[in-house]
């Protein structure tokens, strides 16, 4: 087996030391990837710190991984040394099912995720892209497109698909007012690609210090949140919400901007409930939804979407050393937009 060196939680509360540990062998259909760049998300934390409670130790995260084939099994069609791809939040999805379901595979419980979760056999651990290699089915490899770099594409795999997704679902586009809560990793992806979709988009921020960054990424309107004059000013306005909070806050204040029949999607992930009264939905006939990741399938589909727009995610590359300093940045919202692990510095 090889050795891979990365990075690990070794509980809840310790920050994120050097961790070497054993890929798996690689079987017939399995891809070897020298990891180049490791995008950092919101979840690494929430996890790396336990807080959705099913947290396994040692973790190695980092499911926005993006690198080189370094060898294929024998039976591998799609894929030869020296391309470039990518792995996102899950390496399988069918496990325990008769089949794999291509479109809604990450809502089934097949599914693996890339790290924090056991393989197919019951019991090797994955471990993410905090590391040097990974090894990873065929089937759940990415295609890179020329045009995106390995570093400011990586954060696609998370960021990108997550708002690519319901954006594609609720059908964003000409006509349709859509807010983008949070201008974080997922919230200036969502900006983009939204705008690329031709939706028209506004953010919804904690204050104005990101506002030329918005305007400047595709967003047409950008408003503080911490202004109570926003909530007043916008009722009624929006066909569709997206909150990437990963905080509980008042659902109920951001539900009154919604049209009649407008949806609220939910992807930011707190730690703790928020309470949503009846009225906030029933007036206007409103929804409020939740959507998690992409399929492969749906995750390619985005990439050759971003590859055709020109669309990547705004980094700020850090040597993995730097994790534990970038962590409280993230939450300090002190992060423009995305931080990348150049996995280099591994050394
Ligand atoms: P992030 O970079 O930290 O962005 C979150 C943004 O939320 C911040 O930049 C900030 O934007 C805003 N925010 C932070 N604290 C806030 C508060 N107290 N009140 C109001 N707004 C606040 O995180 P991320 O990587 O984008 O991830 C966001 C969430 O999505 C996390 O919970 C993550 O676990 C979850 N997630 C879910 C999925 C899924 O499939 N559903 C996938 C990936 C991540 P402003 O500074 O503009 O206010
Ligand atoms: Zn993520």
């Amino acid at each position: 087996m090889a050795i891979a060196k990365g990075y690990a939680a070794t509980d809840a509360s310790k920050p994120l030391t050097p961790f070497n540990f054993e890929r798996r062998e690689p079987n017939d259909d399995d891809v070897v990837i020298s990891v180049k760049y490791c995008g950092v998300c919101h979840s690494d934390i929430h996890q790396a710190r336990n807080e959705w409670g099913n947290s396994k130790y040692p973790m190695v995260p980092g499911h926005e991984v993006a690198g080189v084939v370094s060898a294929v099994g024998a039976k591998v069609t799609r894929f030869k040394v020296g391309d470039h791809v990518g792995v996102g939040c899950f390496v399988n999805s069918c496990v325990g099912l008769p089949e794999r379901n291509v479109d809604i595979e990450q809502y089934l419980p097949g599914i693996v995720g890339t790290y924090n979760d056991v393989e197919a056999d019951g019991s090797t651990p994955t471990y993410g892209g905090y590391s040097d290699s990974i090894v990873v089915k065929e089937g759940y490899v990415l295609s890179f497109p020329e045009n995106i770099p390995l570093d400011s594409g990586a954060p696609l795999l998370c960021a990108g698909i997550t708002l690519y997704s319901p954006l594609s679902h609720w059908k964003a586009g000409p006509g349709k007012k859509v807010a983008i809560v949070g201008m974080g990793g997922l919230g200036h992806m969502g900006v983009k690609i939204g705008a690329a979709m031709g939706a028209d988009i506004t953010v919804l921020s904690q204050s104005l210090s990101k506002k030329e960054d918005g305007l400047k990424l595709g967003a047409k309107e950008y408003y503080a949140t911490s202004d109570a004059e926003t909530f007043k000013q916008l009722a009624g306005t929006f066909d569709l919400i997206i909150c990437t909070v990963g905080v509980a806050i008042d659902w109920n204040a951001y539900l009154g901007l919604l049209k009649v029949d407008g949806t609220m999607v939910l992807v930011g992930a707190p730690e703790h409930p928020a309470p949503v009264h009846a009225f906030s939905v029933i007036g206007g006939r409103k929804a409020l939804a939740g959507s998690g990741i992409g399929s492969i399938k749906e995750t390619q589909e985005m990439l050759d979407f971003c590859a055709k727009h020109n669309i990547v995610s705004e980094i700020e590359k850090i040597d993995i050393k730097d994790i534990n300093e970038a962590y409280e940045r993230v939450l300090k919202s002190d992060v423009r937009y995305r931080f990348v692990i150049d996995i280099a510095s591994l050394g």
